[in-house]
């Protein structure tokens, strides 16, 4: 049978992979062979010995010279495509990709190893109003799942177990360390390979559909039908060759992360705009007086108190980055997290006494969209510093 997918929306097609560890390798390797429009890697993590054995883009001197896996990757498909475009964000998917690029998505597939990654996708996406697909795998079993917005969402699915325990990581590489010291064969990457087809696979489908906006479990396209895991998961043991497609759908309309972010409006700010030009320019922009942006997903901190003593240090960073720098600081480290107070600002008004700070510094990423509280109400802007022009 010919392909049913046409050639012209693969082409077209824009696509953003979060993670690149073995099942995003995968993933990434059947985008790059499709030649997809665009394709963003989004990862914070650098190449690793460990890594070899499952991740078909890296090399040992990628490893020693212990090189972000987004910007390893984005060189290798440059030299097989010359003529795909590709954008690597070296960064955390919960807080360094700006709505705003999500939003030009098509698709997002999702190829991290714990809850709360997938969290932070499905909330993006949600707000954004782009489907993703969901991948994971433990040892020999892996799952494939697809989230659309209206449809079915990660987090009513999950559950208040399910919230409980989301830092939870699958130890993949512990796990696969000590596979390898007791002598047994990586296999990582075969259900790596397994799932990531079938990942790729569900994204296409989701392209096609994406222009009829039908974002259902079967629809046509070009007189073929299609089955969509639109509210279903795949599941995959390779032991047995098991497989499964069961019912995995939630839509609770309380759930506070579906809101949709609209209308969305574009704004002359950019990311390293101060906070008092920020305010002036919203003001004019808005045509309002009161203007209030929220720290939507994380805060900002100014110091940390020491509980036992009293004495305050200054931190200056976003709320995400102050583990490190009190493990880091000479007088602070070794206290554990629970003996400090932390005192945040989630909210930025003209009262805020760090006027002179960048946006950037509060840790708003490059075109992101801003929540913003104004006295007619709430609206949200786009930054103007796009990835591409
Ligand atoms: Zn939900």
């Amino acid at each position: 049978m010919i392909s049913p997918f046409n050639q012209q929306m693969v082409s077209e097609a824009r696509v953003m992979v979060v993670g690149c560890g073995a099942l995003g390798n995968e993933v990434v390797k059947h985008l790059a062979l499709l030649e997809v429009g665009l394709l963003v890697l989004v990862d914070f993590d650098r190449v690793e010995q460990d890594n070899l054995s499952r991740s078909v883009w890296f090399t040992s001197d990628d490893a020693q010279a212990g090189r972000f896996k987004v910007e390893a990757m984005a060189e290798r498909i440059r030299q097989l495509h010359p003529s795909m475009k590709v954008l690597p964000i070296c960064g955390d998917v919960a807080y360094d990709v700006g709505l705003g690029l999500i939003r030009t998505m098509d698709v997002v597939i999702g190829c991290v190893d714990n809850r709360w990654a997938r969290y932070c996708i499905n909330r993006l996406c949600m707000r954004a109003g782009v489907p993703w697909v969901d991948g994971g795998i433990d040892g020999l079993e892996g799952t494939a799942r697809v989230f659309v917005p209206g449809v079915n969402c990660y987090a009513c699915n999950l559950g208040p177990e399910g919230l409980k325990d989301m830092a939870r990581r699958q130890p993949c590489a512990g796990v696969i360390r000590r596979n390898v010291e007791a002598g047994k064969a990586p296999t990582t990457s075969i259900v790596a390979s397994i799932i990531g087809a079938i990942e790729v696979q569900e994204a296409l489908k989701l392209i096609q559909d994406s222009r009829s906006k039908f974002h259902v479990s079967s629809f046509k396209c070009q007189d073929e039908e299609f089955t969509s895991l639109c509210g279903k998961m795949f599941y995959y043991e390779g032991q047995h060759l098991t497989t499964k497609l069961v019912d995995f759908q939630a839509w609770d309309e309380d759930c506070p992360v579906h809101e949709r972010w609209e209308p969305i409006q574009q704004t002359v700010l950019t990311a390293e705009t101060t906070v008092s030009s920020a305010l002036q320019q919203l003001q004019m922009e808005l045509q309002a007086q009161e203007i209030t942006i929220c720290l939507t997903d994380d805060c900002f901190v100014d110091y940390v108190l020491r509980r036992d003593n009293d004495s305050r240090h200054e931190v200056m960073l976003p709320g995400r980055a102050v583990a490190s720098f009190v493990e880091q600081d000479k007088e602070l480290c070794g206290i554990p997290f629970s003996g400090l107070y932390q005192h945040e600002w989630r909210e930025i008004t003209a009262s805020f006494p760090y006027q002179h700070l960048t946006l950037s510094a509060l840790g708003v990423p490059r075109q992101a969209v801003l929540q913003v509280q104004t006295e007619r109400g709430e609206c949200f802007v786009e930054l103007n510093d796009k990835y591409e022009k």
